[in-house]
């Protein structure tokens, strides 16, 4: 996990500050919580700070929810993909 700092100032932009939170920490993956992340992710497509979303997710190590348009499966291959590039060497910069 990388150090991130406290103070998001992005977060004041975010598209969901008025959405039900449910939609992007819905309980399963199936059925009624696959909708509601689907919802979750159409409301990221339209936020303005979507990449420092994602950005701050994957810095912070976040495991569960919808972050920057990305479910949980989503974050874990991003993550996945960026250890592989640093065990290779490979700037994630
Ligand atoms: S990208 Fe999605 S989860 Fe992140 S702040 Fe925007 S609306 Fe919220």
């Amino acid at each position: 996990m990388t150090w991130v700092p406290l103070r998001q100032d992005w977060i004041r932009r975010a598209a969901c500050t008025d959405e039900d939170p449910e939609l992007f920490f819905p309980v399963g993956t199936t059925g009624p919580a696959e909708r509601e992340q689907e919802e979750a992710k159409r409301i990221c497509e339209r936020c303005p700070v979507m990449r420092q979303c994602l950005t701050y997710a994957l810095r912070s190590g976040q495991t569960s929810g919808v972050w920057g348009g990305k479910g949980e499966r989503e974050l874990a291959e991003l993550r996945g993909s960026a250890s592989a590039r640093r065990r290779a060497g490979v700037s994630t910069r």
